[in-house]
């Protein structure tokens, strides 16, 4: 049996019973057996025997079966493939194929071999690469004409790129120079995939990009671009392409999912291939993921596929829930996805949950680094221009937002506090470093403190952790001083909320009379590597007549301690005073911070204990109630526990663990009093027979709006006796924000009752709210009789019984005094230290290096 060739009239394969060729040792036996058998059929060979040499054989043992390929070479040149084949099955010749030509036996090339290889470059479809590897020999090369097969004599010319990948078999006609055929042996299918995009958001300004990492399909197997969009496949069938990525997947919520063709070469997707928010997101998220492969190479969120949803039914919103989510364009807003500030600062929320090392997520804090990844990505502090159609965006990290005083309870809001100050420290950075550095570093930073995982308040701390290059926090760290200022700014880290400088102060308590009232401060430097304290002078302002006139007192400066004392009152004084120190440039800091606006207090003479109430056992019975404004949830909000320390207030009662106050926070409560709102606490009725000057002495932290607008007040059985500074400006802001407990002595005028009811009242208006009244051991003394009482020290008092102390100090707060439950500031020398922010104090900021 046999088929023909008809192109050529030769038998291209022919088979049958088989013809015995004998033994066969080697291959040279098979040869010379083979030639044999052609040697009786001329005519099927079309050429002749000579013209034959062994080519490719070889023998499989387990068949028993010789695989024989014997090559036409006429004029020094092979034909290309083809030539002579034959089967050998158990010694039997059972099959052979001729597929052979009239070869030219005296036909030369006239291109020589470098032409051939030079043209095969230059011709070829890799005519750019870089060639290696170069070899060429002649060949007959059959050319299908006109239904016939004609050798041509060529330049087989094979050589190697490996951009693109290729092992380049060429031809080249050995006459004319031209390329007859071009091949890869390398299968590899090519192509690089671009998307044009929103260059940062919906402007109309678009940009085109690699599309990194796509995946390409030919329908068996799959594999990636590259980083630059490049893909290659050993397939012959058609590729496609998808948002499958390998590090990005972008699904379609409002249609199909983008899938596309990939031809060979560069295609670029538009919107014909994809949405505008799948192409945008991709392209966003791989950006970001950029920056964290270079500042965040260990977070997993890079290495693991992320899933994007894009055009979600619904509008002007995005977020983080382990996916990222955008939603479509509509109520007046730009599709999210297709905005590169929103895009990146989702994937900062996926940033701060999977960066933590320890501490929490805290919400707030994680829409600030959120900002933040937006801002280092853009550079810009406007997030999200064009969010709004009409060209607006969401927020500003620039605006200068301080901690505590502009905390509102709103993430995005309260972010801005963090975010601005990451912000400030980058500017910071950028006075000394070079612009790269800066970015570097701040960059780095960023990453190395929110492992720890701090809240706002705490987030200076571990930037100085981050900072710090030799595990020793004492001598400071290579940029303290940029963190110092950008953090201080936003009332964060040592120079927020007072200044680099502290002074520290114990207050003095009750008083015997006419002896000098000795003080000591001390100034802290609490950024020693960054400021230098240059105090000219300091000074104790003090009224005995409830703030109406004020006098005052030097007090020496020696370096960082301050000393000095109010000259001796007479009995039964009530001294405010304050501390001022002033500095070379002429600003003052005083202790405590708000000055006249909330002294400090004590009394002249002694006391006879009457009522301590420390709120520990009970709530003493207090009662409260709402006297005006709306009845809402929280509009009485006067709490009997533990305050947590939110919206002004401590976070820890003055002694034990309960006190009185005005929304303690916590849960729903933000530890701000309402607007809008006047409510009461009021004690039981005390029993106050047989006294007729009275002094209410208790541990207050009040945190109220300038009196203008809002007021705190104390009633005794109803009278006013007591209201909180105000300016009369409609501007005013000189609020009361104690910042530690303090101690307030205030005389009640008798009005002849048995008993005495006293009452904290809050009165506010619709603006400011602030943290209000917190209130701890109450106590209430009576002023001894004229003529009992003395103006000779202590000696008189213990003969009354009432003098518990021994210490210049007075004995009326002692924990000691009869019972009462009172804790005093100043019953121990050695005991507490009050920190009190100095306001602006001229820390000379020294030269950053
Ligand atoms: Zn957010």
């Amino acid at each position: 049996m046999a088929r023909f060739d008809e192109r050529t009239g030769r038998a291209h394969r022919a088979w049958g019973p088989g013809i015995e060729l004998g033994p066969l040792k080697d291959i040279e036996d098979v040869q010379e057996a083979l030639r044999e058998v052609f040697a009786q059929h001329p005519g099927l060979l079309g050429t002749h025997l000579d013209s034959l040499t062994l080519g490719r054989s070889g023998y499989v043992a387990h068949t028993d079966t010789w695989l024989v390929q014997l090559e036409q070479t006429v004029a020094g040149a092979s034909l290309w493939r083809g030539g002579v084949m034959a089967r050998i099955k158990q010694g039997r010749l059972v099959m052979f194929g001729v597929d052979t030509m009239d070869l030219d036996p005296n036909k030369t090339p006239t291109i020589s071999a470098t032409e051939a290889a030079h043209l095969a470059v230059i011709s070829g479809p890799a005519g750019n690469s870089r060639h290696t590897e170069a070899s060429q020999k002649l060949v007959w090369l059959p050319v299908e004409e006109g239904g016939s097969l004609q050798p041509v004599l060529a330049w087989e010319v094979r050589s190697k790129t490996a951009h693109p990948v290729g092992h380049w078999v060429s031809f080249i006609h050995a006459d004319t120079g031209a390329l007859l055929n071009v091949h890869n042996e390398v299968r590899f299918f090519a192509g690089e995939v671009l998307a044009e995009h929103d260059t940062r958001t919906v402007d109309g300004e678009m940009s085109i990009s690699p599309m990194s990492y796509i995946r390409v399909d030919d329908g068996e197997t799959s594999s990636f671009t590259d980083s630059e969009g490049l893909w290659e496949m050993d397939t012959l069938s058609p590729v496609r392409g998808d948002l499958v990525g390998d590090y990005v997947r972008v699904q379609n919520d409002g249609g199909d999912d983008a899938v596309f063709d990939l031809l060979e070469g560069t295609i670029t997707l538009t919107e014909s291939d994809a949405s505008q928010a799948e192409l945008d997101s991709y392209v966003f998220q791989h950006q970001v993921r950029e920056w964290a492969l270079r500042y965040a190479p260990d977070l997993s969120l890079i290495y693991s596929r992320l899933n994007v949803y894009v055009n979600l039914d619904d509008n002007c919103n995005a977020y983080f829930d382990g996916s990222l989510n955008f939603m479509r364009a509509g109520s007046g807003c730009n599709n999210t996805a297709r905005i590169a500030d929103v895009n990146y600062h989702e994937w900062g929320h996926g940033f701060h949950y999977y960066n933590l090392v320890s501490g929490d997520f805290d919400g707030s804090i994680s829409e600030g680094v959120a900002d933040v990844i937006s801002v280092l990505l853009t550079g810009d502090p406007l997030i999200a221009p064009y969010f709004a159609t009409s060209g607006s965006g969401i927020r500003e990290v620039a605006t200068n937002r301080v901690y505590p005083t502009d905390w509102v309870g709103e993430v995005h809001t309260d972010g801005l506090i963090f975010a601005g100050a990451v912000y400030d420290l980058w500017a910071e950075l950028e006075k000394t470093k070079t612009e790269e550095e800066a970015y570097d570093l701040v960059s780095t930073m960023v990453v190395e403190a929110m492992r720890a995982g701090p809240t706002i308040p705490d987030a200076f701390d571990e930037f100085v952790v981050a900072d710090d290059d030799n595990g020793d926090l004492s001598d400071g760290t290579p940029n303290l001083c940029a963190i110092v200022e950008a953090f201080g700014a936003h009332g964060l880290g040592p120079g927020g909320n007072g200044g680099l400088v502290s002074l520290s102060h114990l207050p003095v308590d009750n008083q015997v009379a006419l002896e000098d009232v000795v003080l000591d401060a001390e100034l802290l430097n609490l950024a020693p590597s960054c400021v230098d304290l240059d105090v000219t002078g300091a000074r104790v302002v003090y009224s005995t007549n409830g703030g109406v006139t004020w006098s005052e007192e030097p007090l020496d400066v020696d370096a960082e301690s301050i000393s000095g004392a109010i000259p001796g009152q007479s009995n039964g004084s009530t001294v405010q005073y304050y501390i001022q120190v002033d500095s070379a440039d002429g600003t003052k800091a005083f202790s405590p911070s708000g000055a006249f606006i909330n002294p400090f207090t004590f009394y002249v003479g002694s006391l006879e204990p009457i009522y301590c109430e420390d709120f520990e056992d009970s709530d003493g019975d207090y009662e409260h109630e709402l006297l005006a404004g709306e009845d809402i949830e929280g509009a009485d909000d006067w709490q009997w526990g533990t305050p947590a320390g939110m919206g002004g207030d401590p976070d820890a009662a003055f002694s034990g663990s309960r006190v009185w106050g005005n929304d303690l926070g916590g849960g729903e409560y933000n530890g701000e009093y309402q607007n809008d709102r006047h409510n009461r606490l009021s004690s039981a009725p005390i029993d106050v027979r047989g006294h007729s000057g009275l002094v209410l002495q208790y541990r207050r932290w009040l945190q109220v709006e300038d009196g203008y607008y809002d007021q705190a007040q104390i009633l005794a059985n109803g009278d006013l006796v007591w209201t909180n500074h105000g300016t009369s400006r409609s501007n005013g802001d000189e609020h009361h924000t104690d910042q530690q407990w303090q101690l307030h002595s205030l005389e009640i005028p008798s009005d002849g009752s048995n008993t005495l009811t006293l009452s904290w009242d809050i009165i506010s208006d619709r603006g400011l709210s602030m943290g209000g009244w917190n209130i701890d051991d109450v106590c209430v003394y009576g002023i001894p009789e004229a003529g009992s009482s003395t103006e000779e020290g202590p000696g008189t008092g213990e003969e009354k019984g009432a003098y518990t102390g021994g210490t210049q100090l007075g004995p009326y707060g002692s924990k000691d005094g009869q019972g009462c439950g009172c804790s005093s500031g100043g019953s121990g020398s050695g005991g507490l230290l009050w920190l009190t922010g100095l306001i602006g104090l001229a820390a000379v900021r020294r030269q950053e290096r």
